[in-house]
Formats: C-alpha cells, sequence, structure tokens
C-alpha cells in the first residue's frame, strides 16, 4: 500500500478521498487553491499545499503545479478523482514520467477508451452494444450521406474527441447531414485539436443507465451493477439511482458482463463506467466510457457495500480486486443520490456562491451527506456549483424517495438558494415515481 497520497481535487471529493485514504491508513496531502484557503477539509489532511490562483487553471487544472507539490510532499501516487486532470492522459503520463502512481488507468487504457472512435471500436470487440454508425471517422460528405441512409434518419455528428456534451450536431435529414459534416469537423478541430467526426443513429427518447466497473493490475475485473441518471438538464446529471427502476436483472447482466470485458481488453486498472441510453424497448447503446471516479459512484456503494474509493486506491497500489463477481452478489435494496447545487432553480439556475450562515444537514437512518460545507463555509464562485450530495438508501424505491422527500425538508441552508426545493418537487412528481422519464423529460418540465 502506499505510504502517502496526494489529492489533485476540491471540495466533497476530495474530502472524499481523504476520508478512503484515513481508512486505509495512508497520508493525505491536499492541494488548494487561494480561492479554497479556508476550506474546513484542509484540516483533516496531514499537509496542504497551495498551488496558485482561484482559476483553475492556474491551479487545478496547473499539471507543473500539481507535480510540483507532490514532488514537495514526496507523495507516491496522486487521485485525480473527478473533472479537472482526472481523463487528462498527459496527466497520467506526468505522473509515470515522475515515477507517482496515477491513481487511474494508464494513459494509453485512458487515451484508448477516451477517444469516441477508438472506444466504439473496442466495445464491439468486447461485445458491448454500441448505436449503429460510421465504424470510423468520417472521411467525407457521401461517405456520411451512405451511412445515414443504412442507418436512416434521425443521425447525430459527434466528434471523437468531444466532450462536455459539445460538438454534437442532430440531422433530420441529408439535407441537414450536409450542411453539418464539415462545419462539425472545423469544430472540432478548433475546440478538441482533433477534427475526427463520425456519425451514429439519434435516439429521440431514452433513459440514461450506466455500469460500474473496476479493473486490476493482474487482468481482473467485475462490474458493480448500473446507476441510473435520466433526470438531467443541460447533460447535467441532477438525481441518480440504483438499481435502475424495473429493469430485470437478466437484462442488465450480459450488458454489465460486457462492459467487464471491455476494460479487460483495455487493460484498464481503477474505476470506469460505460454509459448507455436504453430505449423504450430496454435495448441499450453505449455512449462513452467515463475513466475515472463519478460523481455518483456512492449510489453504488450503498447497493453493493464497495467503497469504491478505497478499492481503486487498493488496486492502483497493486492488490487484487478484493472481491469476486459472485460476491457482490445483487443489489441490496434501493438507492438515490440528489446533487445540491448553489443555484437558484426558480431564476434559471443562478450560481449562488457566498457565504452560508445556516447549514443544517440531515440525518437519521439510511441518509449519507457527502458534503465539504460547514456552517459559515463561502461558496467560491470559480467553480462548479455542487456543495453536497445527499445520499439515501431504502428497501424499496418507493420508501427511498419518501426517505428522501423527508430528508430534503429537514435540511436547511441559508442564504444562498440551492437546488433543494426542485429535488424535493421532483421526488413527489407522479412521472418520476412511475419512471415516465427520459433525458429531456425535466427541461419539458422547467419549461
Ligand atoms: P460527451 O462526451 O460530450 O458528454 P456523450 O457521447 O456522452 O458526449 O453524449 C452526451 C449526451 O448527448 C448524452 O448524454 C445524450 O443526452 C446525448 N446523445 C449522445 N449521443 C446520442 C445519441 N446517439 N442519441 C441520442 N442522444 C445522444
Amino acid at each position: 500500500m502506499f505510504k502517502r497520497i496526494l489529492i489533485a481535487n476540491r471540495g466533497e471529493i476530495a474530502l472524499r478521498i481523504l476520508r478512503a485514504c484515513r481508512e486505509l491508513g495512508v497520508e493525505a496531502v491536499c492541494v488548494y487553491s487561494e480561492a479554497d484557503k479556508d476550506a474546513p477539509y484542509l484540516k483533516l489532511a496531514d499537509r496542504a499545499i497551495c498551488i496558485g490562483p482561484p482559476p483553475a487553471k492556474e491551479s487545478y487544472l496547473n499539471i507543473a503545479r500539481i507535480i510540483a507539490a507532490a514532488e514537495i510532499a514526496d507523495v507516491d501516487a496522486i487521485h485525480p478523482g473527478y473533472g479537472f486532470l482526472s481523463e487528462r492522459p498527459e496527466f497520467a503520463a506526468a505522473c509515470r514520467d515522475c515515477k507517482i502512481e496515477f491513481i487511474g488507468p494508464s494513459p494509453e487504457a485512458m487515451a484508448r477508451l477516451g477517444d469516441k472512435v477508438a472506444c466504439k471500436k473496442a466495445a464491439k470487440e468486447a461485445g458491448v452494444p454500441v448505436f449503429p454508425g460510421s465504424p470510423d471517422a468520417i472521411e467525407d460528405e457521401e461517405e456520411a450521406v451512405k451511412i445515414a441512409k443504412q442507418i436512416g434518419y434521425p443521425v447525430i455528428i459527434k466528434a471523437s474527441a468531444g466532450g462536455g456534451g459539445r460538438g454534437m450536431r442532430v440531422c433530420h435529414d441529408e439535407a441537414a447531414l450536409r450542411a453539418n459534416i464539415k462545419a462539425a469537423s472545423t469544430e472540432a478541430q478548433a475546440a478538441f485539436g482533433n477534427g475526427a467526426v463520425f456519425i451514429e443513429k439519434f435516439l429521440e427518447k431514452a433513459q440514461h443507465v450506466e455500469i460500474q466497473v473496476i479493473g486490476d493490475k493482474h487482468g481482473g475485473a467485475i462490474h458493480l451493477w448500473e446507476r441510473n441518471c435520466t433526470i438531467q438538464r443541460r447533460h447535467q446529471k441532477l438525481i441518480e439511482e440504483a438499481p435502475s427502476p424495473g429493469l430485470a436483472r437478466d437484462k442488465i447482466r450480459p450488458v454489465a458482463e460486457a462492459a467487464v470485458r471491455l476494460i479487460q481488453l483495455a487493460k484498464y486498472h481503477g474505476a470506469a463506467t460505460c454509459e448507455f441510453l436504453m430505449d423504450s424497448k430496454g435495448d441499450f447503446y453505449m455512449l462513452e466510457v467515463n475513466t475515472r471516479v463519478q460523481v455518483e459512484h456512492p449510489v453504488t456503494e450503498l447497493i453493493t457495500g464497495v467503497d469504491i474509493v478505497k478499492t481503486m486506491i487498493r488496486v492502483c497500489a497493486g492488490e487484487k480486486l478484493p472481491y469476486t463477481q459472485a460476491q457482490i452478489g445483487q443489489p441490496r435494496g434501493h438507492a438515490i443520490e440528489c446533487r445540491i447545487n448553489a443555484e437558484d432553480p426558480a431564476r434559471n439556475f443562478m450560481p449562488q456562491p457566498g457565504q452560508v450562515t445556516t447549514w443544517h444537514p440531515p440525518g437519521g437512518p439510511g441518509v449519507r451527506m457527502d458534503t465539504h460545507v460547514v456552517t459559515g463555509y463561502v461558496v467560491p464562485k470559480f467553480y462548479d456549483s455542487m456543495v453536497a450530495k445527499l445520499l439515501v438508501h431504502a428497501d424499496t424505491r418507493d420508501e427511498c424517495m419518501d426517505r428522501t422527500a423527508r430528508a430534503l425538508k429537514e435540511f436547511k441552508v441559508e442564504p444562498i438558494k440551492t437546488t433543494i426545493p426542485l429535488h424535493l418537487r421532483l421526488m413527489n412528481e407522479p412521472d418520476v415515481r412511475a419512471n415516465k422519464t427520459d433525458i429531456h423529460w425535466l427541461e419539458r418540465l422547467l419549461k
């Protein structure tokens, strides 16, 4: 096991990783920007090192500064968390060059699964269901038109190097495809430094279902079942739950097993998530693979009992996976996560930086709070607006929703506005209760 880990992140996930380090008996070094100098979790670290001014580019996204902090603190590993540098192969490579273990996959495995065209190819090979579409990057307009004819409209043009929902164009007919294909490639080149684009079938109505997988350095890999993250706004997930409501184990098991084969084929170690869209017939189509720990990983922890963050540290330290697939067994009960953001839902989700003078988090049976916020905390304006993840576990989905609503009513935050009232409304929406939602449902509701 490592002696000392540097946590290259901030906020709730920095604290989450710190807690895992504590339980493993590993020293934890935090880094922080000047905007986070008073963050309460820094006091829990063995050492905290300032890495620069507030803008992420000059601190949490600055590879040289993070590596310098790691050298000064003499750590043997870096945990990147999510966001920031977590999916940058050049950061994983910089760690390796400095003989620091990156807690995540090798830069090669990350690059292969992070490139949408290469990933789709590997997925096909592993038997993971993918969207019908172009097998390679599209070279010219006529080729795009030919493929679109085969798969049928609507189609979506995507950038192979795309991310964060950017660089995608939906085309409902041949004229639109012809008009967009060149522009999409030019735009991808400008945005991502890689002009490769491809097309695939566009699914109008779908749910978002994702499989949590984890692999070790000895070829071992398991899945931890699925999460349903259909309640989204502008491609940002608001609520995640596990298991996916009404989904038969026989339907999801082959998809989960294929996801395991995919990470084995990519020689992948650490945690990964295979994201899918599921149509109304319950058929799956892979979107992409996220090569890091996800925000919503705790819902899976609640239904499987596996500590994902500790497990990813263990496997990256060279240990074999501590569980077999049989030991994971069936999902236990139901879990829900509400992302509590410092945003005002009544005013188009306007960010709400500032001091929190009242912070009264919920508790009681089945409630877990993942947050770095305490009374008096000042939410900085520079970063993501998420201030807490409310996690609830219960025997059944209905009980879990009732319990989540109960917890949300206990949760008091003043004077900044948060997404708590929206979550409370959603817990009582008939469509949510009946699972009659799709990835565009929330945006329709908010209109
Ligand atoms: P990114 O890496 O930019 O997040 P994804 O491939 O994960 O790109 O797609 C982002 C979102 O775009 C998905 O969550 C989904 O809402 C929509 N999307 C992507 N591909 C399709 C598709 N083939 N059909 C319908 N919606 C899609």
